[in-house]
């Protein structure tokens, strides 16, 4: 239902590979994201194959219900790509040449000492009733087309130009031809250690006096709400609220991952990290690398998969690895001293465990972990018992680990 006073958007994400699932459908969570927090209700989205008969099909079908129509993808230089032929026959106009954009082209090829394929021609035409979008980062053309009160907005499917040419182009042009559009103010906060229905508990039916959009999505180890209201005020007494009742279990109220939250106490503390795993097989270093800077606190990890290694380089006692097993508390915690040792920083963290599906015993079952944190002056360890498969065993105790250092961190701040 079009709610009055506001306007629809729909989007058609074009490519055989999209719907082959050979490739992950990005831009449409990109461009659902970016125009309902411009304000748009977004009511439809589809994916369409690489034909100019159902291009034509989905364009009668977008504009006929929503006011802002946009495509992506299919704007490359092989006959395989046929969006903009697509455009060109449902209006019934011919396709001619953007000299804007085909000096760009050469530019592009002259840089790298090519000269212009013939096929690379096609990326600089657009549709004769179009306007052109130039794309600064990309040989192919973007444009649009305006249809009475509606629009029609095509896109390259590359997401990296795709979200560049939204944000420069598409964002101001769309502003300007929808006057009521009123973007929303979002709001976000992540939390770990907390599960959803915690989170709704303390949250309370006050939280929800006023009319906001709100969601909340679980991550494994993690949990995000998302809301976007129609006023400044509304979000900050919504945020003093999240602080209020739930601010200890808060780790970031921006878009970040968990990772870099704990990288920037980290830095700020000017403390160093050291990694000693075993059923994780690294998981939790690769997660912490995966933020840029980690070498300012990250000091490195050593994968301890076997005994011997434990022994040898972590300088786990062997006659403890016999008594208790590679899997207990014990050996947790020597294996976090240990590459706190070896590595010279100011925490070492270890992860123990069964990631299964076999080598589970009664006494140590599948999912079972030992987690443990060594900062020079007390160590500590944990048990858990984490449900699911290998991966999610392994991604389960690798949350968990920072989750503690996370806890740590912000004790000894
Ligand atoms: P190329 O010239 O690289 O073969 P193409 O000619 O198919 O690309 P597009 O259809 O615009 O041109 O796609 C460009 C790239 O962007 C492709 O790698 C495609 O898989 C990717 N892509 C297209 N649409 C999407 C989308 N909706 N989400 C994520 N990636 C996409
Ligand atoms: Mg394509």
């Amino acid at each position: 239902m079009k709610v009055p006073g506001r306007h629809t958007a729909e989007l058609i994400t074009i490519g055989d590979e999209l719907l082959k699932g050979s490739v992950l459908n990005s831009n449409a969570k990109f461009l659902g994201r970016e125009l309902t927090e411009l304000g748009f209700d977004v009511k439809a989205q589809g994916s369409c194959p690489d034909e100019v008969e159902e291009i034509c099909e989905r364009i009668a079908t977008a504009i006929s219900r929503s006011d802002l129509v946009i495509m992506s993808g299919g704007l490359g230089p092989t006959p395989d790509d046929v969006t903009r032929d697509g455009v060109a026959e449902f209006f019934q106009v011919p396709l001619v040449l953007s000299k804007t954009q085909y000096n760009q082209i050469t530019k592009y090829y002259a840089k790298r000492h090519k000269v212009v394929p013939e096929l690379v021609r096609r990326e600089a035409l657009f549709p004769d009733n179009a306007v052109p979008l130039v794309n600064r980062h990309g040989i192919a053309l973007g444009f649009y087309i305006v249809c009475g009160s509606r629009m029609i907005v095509v896109l390259p499917g590359v997401p990296r130009e795709l979200e560049k040419m939204f944000a420069h182009r598409v964002k101001p042009l769309a502003l300007r031809h929808f006057r009521r559009v009123k973007p929303k103010v979002p709001f976000v906060a992540k939390f770990v250690g907390i599960s959803e229905p915690e989170i709704m508990q303390k949250l309370g039916k006050g939280f929800f006096r006023e009319k906001f959009e709100f969601g909340i999505y679980p991550h494994v180890g993690e949990v995000s709400i998302r809301i976007y209201a129609p006023r400044r005020a509304t979000v900050a007494r919504l945020k003093a609220m999240v602080r209020r009742r739930l601010g200890s279990s808060v780790y970031a109220y921006e878009d970040i991952k968990f990772p870099e939250a704990v990288g920037k106490l980290l830095t700020k503390s000017r403390k160093t990290l050291s990694a000693a795993e075993s059923c994780s097989g690294g998981l939790l270093s690769s997660e912490i690398t995966k933020v840029s800077g980690a070498s300012k606190y990250f000091k490195g990890s050593i994968v301890s998969y076997t005994n011997a290694v434990k022994e040898d380089l972590l300088g786990v006692s062997p006659a403890d690895l016999r008594r208790y097993g590679a899997v207990s508390d014990d050996v947790a915690l020597q294996m976090a001293e240990g590459v706190r040792r070896k590595l010279k920083t100011t925490y070492g963290i270890a992860i123990t465990g069964v990631a299964g599906p076999d080598g589970g015993t009664r006494k140590k079952p599948v999912g079972l972990v030992y987690i443990a944190l060594a900062n020079g002056k007390r160590s500590r360890v944990w048990q858990h018992e984490f449900w699911g498969d290998r991966h999610q065993v392994q991604q389960k105790a690798s949350m968990k680990a920072l989750e503690y250092l996370w806890r740590q961190l912000r004790r000894d701040a």
